[in-house]
């Protein structure tokens, strides 16, 4: 090992499993909330971690459509799971928040706007689909005539450290929307996971000079050609064992010539409108905006809170709801994901992180449903003039 080594952005390392923690320790020395994988009720989610032992070591876990169930390993790999029912979203784009609070006070009136200084934050274990559905989030509130003051803010005390997908779940298609199951830009730090019976390491590359200070020093060692090969076939058999695929030849145009497709009502008459892919989506970020007063009328809050596109109140406009029905609120939703996003965005709104299939509670299947609008395309000729909602 190199006594000094003097690393540089786009190097690849090696950090042994033995090293793991002093990773976090660095973190952590450098003023970063770290952020990662754990297990809670159930499931792995996000939250804060304050050491190496709060990882979901020894677990994976089992997905279906409707189906999510942690399952121990035996083996003791750090990040041998798919994802979880949540992304950072959570963090960068929060729930729930207060916009303002308003107190009176006799004749006078005060507004309180929040303290919106966010908490620098290292998220450890991002996958390399989140990773692009941070950068899809980016151009949408940070980018473009309406900013998100708040998000930007969050996006700017945060460092990402992602961690590449050695094994797919078998609701993941994120080589179909080529966000995975490599990173290959976006990341301050990305880390590929490789367990073998006696020797856990982690090839590790810089991808940034936030990511490069905090691995400056660490006891790493420059990868060999072997390691390199080793990590590249681990991410490619993930690949080949994509549990789904989409074809995303055309899809656009064929989501949009068939908006009048009678397939829609089969959808529609299996969604709950629940709501759940929406929640899960990394994604996803339409809004409300809610006021609320105190029993006394002395206090008033706005906050906003995240919406779905499958409530019927979402598109309520004056005399009724744009989208009366499942069918046409599921129709907009997918449509939106996989084709009118690319006109607003420039990208496809869908990573292929597969939530959306394992948390629906009915085991509607985006890919299903995509591909089965292939399967009855309608030609041209046939779309109808009007649109039954
Ligand atoms: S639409 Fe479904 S698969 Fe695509 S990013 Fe959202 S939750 Fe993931
Ligand atoms: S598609 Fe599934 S998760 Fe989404 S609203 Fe319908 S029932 Fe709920």
């Amino acid at each position: 090992m190199d006594e000094n080594p003097a690393f540089k952005v786009g190097d690849q390392l090696i950090l042994q499993g033995s090293d793991f923690s002093e990773l976090i320790v660095r973190l952590k020395a450098a003023a970063y909330r770290v952020v990662g994988p754990m297990v809670r009720d159930g499931c792995i989610v996000f939250d804060e971690i304050s050491g190496v032992e709060d990882l979901p070591a020894g677990f994976g876990d089992n997905q279906d459509a409707a189906t999510y169930r942690l399952r121990q390993c035996d083996d003791m790999a750090l990040f041998g799971y798919n994802n979880g029912p949540q992304s950072v979203k959570r963090f960068l784009y929060t729930p729930q928040r207060e916009i303002w609070k308003a107190r009176r006070n006799r004749k006078t009136v005060s507004i309180h706007l929040p303290d919106t200084e966010p908490v620098k934050t290292a998220f450890l274990g991002v996958r390399p689909c989140d990773l692009n559905a941070v950068l899809i989030q980016d151009r949408v509130f940070t980018r473009g005539e309406y900013l998100d003051d708040d998000y930007n803010k969050r996006r700017e005390n945060s460092l990402i450290i992602v961690v590449n997908c050695t094994e797919a779940g078998k609701t993941c298609f994120c080589s179909s929307m080529n966000t995975g199951p490599r990173a290959t830009a976006g990341f301050d730090l990305a880390l590929t996971e490789i367990l073998h019976a006696d020797h856990h390491y982690f090839l590790l590359e810089v991808g940034s000079d936030r990511g490069l200070s905090i691995v400056a020093g660490m006891p790493c060692d420059h990868a060999s050609d072997q390691q390199l090969r080793t990590a590249a076939e681990s991410v490619t058999r993930a690949a080949d064992n994509m549990g789904r695929s989409i074809d995303a030849s055309g899809l656009k145009e064929l989501l949009i010539r068939n908006i009048d497709n009678v397939y829609w009502d089969s959808v529609g008459h299996r969604c709950l409108t629940c709501a759940n892919c929406t929640m899960v989506c990394p994604t996803c970020f339409c809004s409300t905006v809610e006021d609320t007063t105190d029993l006394t009328g002395n206090t008033a809050h706005r906050i906003r809170r995240w919406d779905s596109c499958f409530t019927m109140d979402f598109s309520y406009i004056h005399g009724g709801s744009v989208r009366p029905s499942a069918k046409a609120r599921y129709r907009q939703w997918i449509i939106h994901k996989l084709a009118s996003w690319h006109e607003q965005f420039g990208t496809s709104g869908c990573v292929g992180c597969g939530r959306c299939i394992t948390w629906c509670p009915v085991g509607i299947d985006i890919t299903e449903e995509a591909r089965a609008i292939r399967q009855r395309d309608i030609r041209p000729a046939e779309v109808s003039e009007t649109m039954e909602v």
